[in-house]
């Protein structure tokens, strides 16, 4: 496949019917662009959310990556310690709004720290009362194709609809579509995980029918697959991964499955923003998730009356594009624990690097580091910030920042900084990020 060539200018578009003009577009409606989405609309602007599936939740949801991750610190021993949550604003919204319909299970222990697994349906729910509570207005199953760009300014995106092609303009974008979407088109300068190897992905699947607590008794209250499960992994080549993780969720007998490891029939890493290479990662995850399904089923005390529920509805990405921001998060940021008054967000995350034959877990013990503003201002180009996964990173950094509940509050200090930007009249980069860290921190 060829890559993208941008297209720049409004006049190539200008016969396209116009759906209208915004304050704020927020494109993607993964966990970034929920809360941008929402902040926008909250502080009185024009919001439009953009997004190609029929809902909201991203990989979240569509992907079903099942949990909520980097609510809490990272301790020595989560077997006696008790679970302390280290971020607030719209991640604890979303959590405590998600909990409240029953969508949410108590922290479980992973490795060194704990999750929250969630149900998709309900976060559905609460992503749909959110949004509309809000006032945000949205335009599900439409894809944008295009970016409209006025010497450097970011004025318009170009959607595909079911009607056809449509314009839209906005005073300020949040690209929060995971892939730097918009700032890939636009023609700016974007990264691709180690020297253009990314993460695999993964196909996540639920199995239900389970008896817990034998399950329980075997595996233990670890979701981490502990060392004799490992084992029996390496002794069947046809799964490709060794280690895994296992939720439980809030539906009886239900486990959700974080085991498999996508890569092409060949072996071969994939690159998932070539559609050839997304196509065979589809099909590929098909056989990896039956497959680790027939060993449950066969090696796994608990499991083996259990029946396959679903996959997911995608194969979940983890990594794609990075922007090349006015600050970059170096991985040395993230082991060295490294605090900036500039912070959007803490994180005690490991570095989950889903790479090889087990995913490399990299703890941080007692401590966190923080995550700059300017990891999501382009360095060049105007009118657009980013939000969530595809934020100024390095590989093994990203590995880290990338979980829910930090990429929640991206989107937030997004469309604070949106809203700074348009009341001020100010240019993303003029923005000072230790004021966006004060209203961030005044907000809650
Ligand atoms: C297999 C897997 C397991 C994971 N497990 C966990 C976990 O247990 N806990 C955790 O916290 N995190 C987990 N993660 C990470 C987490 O799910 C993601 O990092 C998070 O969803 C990223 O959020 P985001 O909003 O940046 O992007 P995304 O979730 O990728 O959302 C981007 C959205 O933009 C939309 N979009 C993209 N391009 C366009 C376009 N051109 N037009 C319209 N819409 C567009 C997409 O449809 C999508 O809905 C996992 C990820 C994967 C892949």
């Amino acid at each position: 496949m060829q890559s993208y060539q941008p297209t720049l200018g409004a006049d190539r578009y200008r016969d396209v019917p116009e759906h209208g003009s915004f304050d704020v577009i927020v494109l993607g409606g993964g966990p970034a662009g929920i809360a941008a989405a929402t902040t926008a609309a909250e502080a009185g602007h024009a919001t439009l959310l953009i997004e190609r599936l029929g809902y909201c939740g991203g990989a979240a949801v569509s992907g079903m990556s099942g949990t909520i991750c980097g609510l809490y610190m990272t301790v020595a021993d989560p077997h006696v310690a008790q679970p302390r949550q280290i971020i607030f604003g719209f991640a604890e919204r979303f959590r405590a709004a998600l909990d409240a319909e029953g969508g949410l299970t108590p922290p479980q222990i992973y490795g060194k720290t704990w999750v929250t697994t969630h149900d998709c349906a309900k976060y559905k729910k609460t992503v749909t009362d959110l949004l509309r509570g809000a006032g945000v207005q949205i335009l599900y199953h439409t894809e944008m194709v295009d970016v409209i760009v006025e010497e450097d300014a970011l004025t318009g995106l170009v959607l595909h609809t079911r009607s056809g092609f449509a314009r839209v303009s906005a005073k300020r974008v949040i690209d929060a579509s995971g892939d730097a979407d918009a700032v890939f088109r636009m023609g700016l300068r974007t990264t691709k995980g180690n020297n253009g190897v990314i993460q695999n992905p993964s196909m996540m699947f639920k199995i239900g029918n389970v008896d817990r607590e034998r399950y329980l008794d075997y595996w233990g209250h670890d979701t981490i697959s502990p060392a004799k499960v490992v084992e029996k992994l390496e002794q069947h080549d046809e799964l490709i991964r060794k280690k895994v993780w296992l939720f439980p969720t809030v539906n009886p007998g239900e486990i959700l499955v974080n085991g498999t490891k996508i890569t092409g029939f060949d072996g071969r890493a994939l690159d998932v923003t070539d559609p050839v290479d997304h196509s065979e990662a589809e099909q590929f995850a098909i056989y990896q998730a039956r497959d680790f399904f027939d060993f449950l089923k066969a090696e796994i005390p608990g499991c083996e009356d259990a029946y396959f529920i679903d996959y997911a509805q995608e194969v979940g990405v983890r990594q794609t594009r990075s922007i090349d921001g006015v600050k970059r998060l170096m991985n040395e940021d993230v082991v060295g624990t490294r605090k900036v008054e500039d912070s959007i967000a803490r994180s005690s995350w490991p570095i989950e690097l889903h790479y090889g034959a087990k995913p490399k877990t990299e703890w941080l013990v007692d401590d966190y580091y923080d995550v700059p503003f300017g990891t999501l201002v382009p360095k060049e180009g105007r009118n657009v910030i980013v939000a969530g996964r595809c934020l100024s990173a390095e590989h093994e950094a990203l590995a880290s920042c990338r979980v829910t509940a930090q990429c929640f509050e991206y989107g937030r200090a997004a469309a604070i900084a949106a809203d700074l930007s348009i009341r001020e009249g100010t240019e993303f980069r003029e923005i000072d990020g230790v004021e966006i860290a004060e209203l961030m921190k005044t907000a809650g």
